[in-house]
C-alpha cells in the first residue's frame, strides 16, 4: 500500500466542495455517471480503431446501492485506469480541476448546470470514496484508490479481474437519503434518462407465458433495469421519423399533456453543434405554467431546464429539447448572454421557427388559417419580443376579422384603406375586444361599411402597439372609441334637423343632468335617425393607458373610467320630443337614455343598475 499526498493549493477543499451548491448535492451522481459513459464512449471509438484487445462486450453501466455498507457503487466497463493514470488524473487533473473551478465559481450563485466539478463532486455526500479501477490496456493491473476527504490518498493493489472501473462512495451521515433507491431512481430519471450508454438500476420482473388454454403459465423473471433510452428522436434523422414518434417522444417528456400542434427537428454541426426537437404546445389560458419547459442536454446528459438565457424570450412558451457541447455549461447566467456561441444559436433557433411558420402559410393557407387561434399566440409574441421575428412574420401573421375572415397586413390594407384613413394618412383599423359587449358598435361600424376585427386576447393590446410602432402605417381604434366616432363624422357629413339655439338647448339639458364624466366629455352629433338617441364612447388613449396599467398591476383608479356621451340630434326622442317637455320630464328622460346607453356599453353596475331595474319594474308593475 502507499501513501500520498494530494497536492494542493487550497488546503481546504473537501469542505468547499461539501458546502457548494447545497441545494444541488445530488448532481454528484450526473457527474460520475458521465464520466462513466465519457470512459464507456473512449473504449467504444478505441475499438473501432482496433486498439482494443478482444471483444469489446456488454457495456451496461450499473448503480448499486447497499444499505448496511452505507455504499452507493457505479460501475463502468469502460476504458478504465492504470495506476499511472489514476496518480494523473485523479490526483492532479481531476483534482486541479475542481480547485480551479471552485475558485472561479464559488461565489457565483447562478452557474448553468454546475458541469465542471467532475470526480470530486463524489465529496459533496461521500465521507470515503473508493475508486477500484482497470485499465483496458493489455497486462495492466487493477487499482484502489481511496481518499476520505483529505489531501491524502491511498492506493493499493487490487484483484478485479475485469476491464472498467467501480467508484463506491461511502455515504456520510448527513447524505443517507441517496441511499434510499426512490431518491437514486428520482435523479436517473432526471439526468440519465437519454445517456447514449445503457444505465441499470436494479432488476424488474418480465412476465412471460408458456402453453396454452389451461396449461397456460406465467413465468416471471429478473431482468436487469434499464432506465434510460440510447438513442432519443432528437439524434435520429428526421426522415426516419414518424409524426407517431414525435409524439410519443413528447408524451414521454411531458406525460399526461396533450398533444403537439406540430414541431421542428433542430440539427446542425457548423458553426456550432445542436440538436434538439421543439414543439408548440397547445396552450391553455395560464401562459405562465406552461413558459421555461425546454430542457437542455450536453451530449445527452441532461443539464437544466433553466433555458431563459438561452432561447429567446418569446420561444419560453415552445416545449422539448436541446442538445449542445457548444453552451458553456459552467458559467453565469449574465456571461452566458454576452456568449457568442449562445447568440448565435438563439438567433438559428428563430429562424428555424420563422421558417416553419413561413413553409406552413405558404404551402397550406387554410390550414395555417385553422390553427392561427392556437399559433397566433407564438407569432404575436414573437413579434413583440424579438426584432428579427418580427421582421419575418410580418408577412404572415394574420389579423381575424369579426366575420372569420383571415388577412395578412398587406391584405388588410388593400381590402379597407380606401374608407378607413385618418387625416394623417394612416390606416385605421377598427377592432373589438369583446364581440358580445360591443355588439351595437361593432353592428353600426359594419353598417357605415367598416370592417371590424377580432382582437380579443391578453397579448394583443401589445401586439397592436408593436404594429403601431413599428411603421407600418397603421393606427388600431377600438370599435367603441370616439375617435372610430369621427371616422363615422368624416364620411356622412350630415345636417342637424335641429337649429342652433336647439342644439344649444339639448347639450344644456344633458350636461345639467348628467353630472361629473370623469374627464369624458357631452357632445352633439348628427348622425342618422335610425342610430341611437345617445351612444357612450370612450376616449381611446385613455383606455389603453388603463388597460396597460392594469396589465402592469398597477393601481387601476389612477386612470378614471371616462365616457362621452354622444347626442345624437337627429334621433326623433331628441329632435322632436326632448325640448317639449317639462324640466322634470326631461331630466327623467335624460337619466333615462343615459343608462341605456351605458347598459349597452355593459357600463351600468351595481348600485346604478339595481336602482335601473327596480325603476323598469315600477314602471310595468
Ligand atoms: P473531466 O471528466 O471533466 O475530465 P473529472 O474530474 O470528472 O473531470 O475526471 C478527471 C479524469 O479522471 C477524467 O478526465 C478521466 O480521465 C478520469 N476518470 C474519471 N472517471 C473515470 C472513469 N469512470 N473511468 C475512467 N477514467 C475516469
Amino acid at each position: 500500500m502507499a501513501k500520498g499526498q494530494i497536492s494542493v493549493q487550497t488546503e481546504n477543499i473537501f469542505p468547499i466542495i461539501k458546502k457548494f451548491l447545497y441545494s444541488d448535492h445530488e448532481i454528484f451522481l450526473r457527474e460520475l455517471i458521465s464520466n462513466a459513459v465519457d470512459a464507456t464512449s473512449k473504449l467504444r471509438t478505441l475499438a473501432t480503431l482496433g486498439e482494443v484487445k478482444g471483444e469489446v462486450g456488454d457495456t451496461t453501466i450499473s448503480i448499486s446501492i447497499d444499505k448496511e455498507a452505507k455504499t452507493i457503487t457505479i460501475s463502468d466497463k469502460g476504458i478504465g485506469m492504470t495506476e499511472e493514470e489514476v496518480m494523473k488524473y485523479l490526483n492532479q487533473v481531476a483534482f486541479s480541476s475542481a480547485e480551479e473551478f471552485l475558485s472561479k465559481y464559488q461565489n457565483q450563485a447562478q452557474i448553468i448546470g454546475h458541469f465542471g466539478l467532475g470526480f470530486y463532486s463524489a465529496f459533496m455526500v461521500a465521507a470515503k470514496v473508493e475508486v477500484i479501477t482497470k485499465s483496458f490496456k493489455e497486462n495492466s493491473e487493477a487499482v484502489k484508490w481511496i481518499c476520505d476527504g483529505n489531501p491524502e490518498y491511498e492506493l493499493e493493489d487490487h484483484d478485479k479481474e475485469s476491464r472498467g472501473t467501480d467508484i463506491v462512495l461511502h455515504i456520510a451521515e448527513d447524505s443517507t437519503e441517496f441511499l434510499e433507491d426512490s431518491r437514486i431512481e428520482g435523479l436517473l430519471n432526471k439526468y440519465c434518462k437519454f445517456l447514449p450508454v445503457d444505465i441499470q438500476f436494479g432488476t424488474k420482473t418480465e412476465s412471460t407465458f408458456e402453453g396454452e388454454g389451461d396449461d397456460k403459465t406465467e413465468i416471471k423473471t429478473e431482468i436487469p433495469n434499464i432506465i434510460n433510452n440510447t438513442s432519443p428522436i432528437w439524434k435520429k434523422k428526421p426522415l426516419e421519423l414518424t409524426d407517431e414518434d414525435y409524439k410519443s417522444f413528447y408524451n414521454e417528456l411531458y406525460p399526461y399533456s396533450t398533444p403537439p400542434l406540430f414541431w421542428i427537428h433542430l440539427n446542425i454541426d457548423y458553426p456550432f453543434n445542436l440538436t434538439g426537437v421543439l414543439y408548440f404546445p397547445k396552450l391553455g389560458n395560464n401562459i405562465e405554467v406552461q413558459k421555461n419547459k425546454i430542457q437542455l442536454y450536453s451530449n445527452q446528459v441532461y443539464v437544466t431546464d433553466e433555458v431563459k438565457d438561452i432561447v429567446p424570450e418569446f420561444l419560453t412558451l415552445l416545449h422539448g429539447v436541446i442538445d449542445s457541447p457548444d453552451i458553456p455549461l459552467n458559467v453565469s447566467r449574465s456571461y452566458l448572454q454576452a456568449d457568442g456561441n449562445v447568440k448565435k444559436i438563439t438567433s438559428y433557433i428563430t429562424k428555424k421557427v420563422a421558417e416553419k411558420f413561413e413553409s406552413i402559410f405558404k404551402t397550406d393557407r387554410a390550414a395555417f388559417e385553422e390553427k392561427w387561434s392556437e399559433t397566433s399566440i407564438f407569432v404575436k409574441y414573437g413579434m413583440i419580443t424579438d426584432e428579427k421575428f418580427a421582421e419575418r412574420a410580418k408577412d404572415f401573421v394574420l389579423l381575424k376579422d369579426t366575420d372569420g375572415k383571415y388577412f395578412t397586413i398587406g391584405e388588410y390594407k388593400d381590402l379597407v384603406s380606401s374608407n378607413q384613413k385618418d387625416k394623417h394618412d394612416r390606416v385605421v383599423c377598427i377592432y373589438t375586444s369583446n364581440v358580445k359587449d360591443q355588439y351595437t358598435y361593432i353592428q353600426a361600424a359594419k353598417n357605415y361599411g367598416y370592417n371590424v376585427l377580432l382582437f380579443d386576447t391578453p397579448i394583443d393590446n401589445h401586439f397592436m402597439q408593436q404594429l403601431e410602432y413599428k411603421g407600418e402605417n397603421l393606427t388600431f381604434v377600438r370599435v367603441d372609441s370616439d375617435t372610430v366616432d369621427n371616422l363615422v363624422q368624416k364620411d356622412e357629413k350630415k345636417e342637424s334637423v335641429l337649429t342652433d339655439k336647439d342644439q344649444e338647448a339639448v347639450k344644456e339639458v344633458f350636461t345639467k343632468s348628467i353630472g361629473d364624466l370623469k374627464g369624458g366629455h357631452v357632445e352633439l352629433k348628427a348622425l342618422s335617425p335610425n342610430d341611437h338617441p345617445v351612444v357612450i364612447t370612450k376616449p381611446e388613449f385613455m383606455r389603453r393607458m388603463k388597460e396597460m396599467q392594469m396589465m402592469q398591476g398597477m393601481d387601476m383608479d389612477a386612470f378614471p373610467d371616462s365616457h362621452n356621451v354622444v347626442i345624437n340630434t337627429n334621433n326623433p326622442i331628441i329632435a322632436n320630443k326632448l325640448l317639449t317637455l317639462d324640466e322634470a320630464q326631461q331630466k327623467e328622460t335624460v337619466d333615462y337614455l343615459h343608462q341605456l346607453a351605458l347598459l349597452n356599453q355593459n357600463m351600468l353596475k351595481g348600485e346604478d343598475l339595481a336602482n335601473f331595474v327596480n325603476k323598469a319594474l315600477e314602471k310595468i308593475s
